[in-house]
């Protein structure tokens, strides 16, 4: 899969764009202000595989609370800002790494070039966000309602503007709850730009919704080259829009490393807890993310035995008990209630 060549933009201790890999973000929700929760919450995105954090700043006191935020972190920081163009120059000042405004709706351009300028002296990127829910009137009437060329050219208004303020430190994303609508627009846009994206799909849903639409918009855009850091929006704990990140490049081989694990799907013939034991090594192996190798968890004798060859270390499933294989050999039985401390112990050897 050949990348896109973008413009390399710095963000913190980052870099997007450029040809470097794509990076996972995610946003808080918890209240900004309370900069323990938030604190506490953007550690475990990170020990989860998180590279950059947003954070909503809806007032002077969460602009605030980002200079201690940033103190307690190890990931950049972006200050996501709507409306107020005072709250993104405080942001600022008070450390973010980044910050995400829709030009549109911050009011006169001599607001955004307040905004712009501040940027500018702190040395930061401006992530330059349009959504479809917020397209303007003209546009709306000149494509006649919401569509990709609507949103890309709205997009591009606000990328001249600033860039006709002479700062060119931009990252853009167009987002669109629509999945087709999103691809075509990212299709258009990376056409016609060489600035990085920051791909994903908006207000997707739940946690299962969400992540089969996410799945298939990004992975369609990501396979094309385009992207260079992406969210997963979920209805839920940002956790689970980090896995699902992590998944979908690793599926997509962007992403190396991590223990990927491959399990059936059940069927007549099983004859242990598969469904409880698979899900309780998902949940196990987030603790070896430095190994890169495969596990199979396999429900009996039939296919079983073949995958858990296949992979590195895997289980098929007997009755009552479960045959352990790494490498292709055989190296025990084991009873059903010990399969996975047995696999655990393999991989802490590995
Ligand atoms: S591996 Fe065995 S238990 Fe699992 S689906 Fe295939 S045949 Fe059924």
């Amino acid at each position: 899969m050949s990348r896109q060549n973008t413009k390399a933009i710095r963000i913190g201790d980052r870099v997007v764009g450029g040809g470097n890999p794509v990076l996972i973000q995610s946003m808080c929700n918890t209240k900004t202000q309370d900069v323990e929760a938030t604190v506490r919450q953007i550690n475990i995105l990170t020990n989860a595989g998180c590279d950059i954090i947003r954070v909503a700043v809806p007032d002077m006191e969460a602009a605030e609370a980002l200079k201690e935020i940033k103190k307690q972190i190890t990931i950049p920081l972006v200050a996501d800002i709507h409306f107020d163009y005072r709250l993104a120059i405080a942001s600022i000042e008070s450390g973010a790494d980044k910050i995400r405004i829709n030009p549109g709706n911050i009011g006169s351009p001599d607001r955004v070039r307040a905004v712009v300028e501040k940027a500018r002296e702190y040395d930061i990127p401006i992530r330059v966000g349009v959504n479809s829910g917020s397209l303007e009137k003209n546009l709306l009437e000149k494509y006649g309602g919401v569509t990709a060329e609507g949103i890309v050219e709205s997009a591009l208004d606000k990328i001249r503007m600033i860039e006709d303020m002479g700062y060119e430190k931009l990252v853009i994303s167009i987002k669109s709850s629509d999945v087709l609508m999103c691809i075509k627009g990212h299709e258009l846009i990376a056409a016609r730009s060489d600035y990085p994206l920051h791909v994903g799909i908006t207000e997707a849903g739940t946690l299962t919704s969400g992540t089969i639409k996410s799945s298939v918009g990004l992975g369609i855009i990501l396979h094309q080259g385009i992207g260079d850091t992406i969210r997963v929006s979920l209805t839920g704990d940002p956790l689970e829009e980090i896995k699902a990140g992590k998944l979908i490049l690793k599926t997509l081989g962007l992403r190396k490393g991590g223990v990927e694990v491959v399990s059936c799907p059940t069927c007549g013939r099983t004859r242990i807890d598969l469904i409880a034991l698979a899900n309780q090594v998902e949940e196990m192996v987030s603790r070896f993310d430095h190994l890169d190798i495969k596990v199979a968890v396999m429900g009996c004798a039939v296919n079983g035995p073949g995958e858990a060859r296949e992979a590195d270390i895997g289980i098929a499933g007997g009755i009552g008990e479960g045959l352990l294989m790494k490498k292709g050999e055989i190296i025990r039985k084991v009873p059903e209630e010990h399969l996975l401390s047995a696999l655990q112990e393999e991989l802490m050897k590995m």
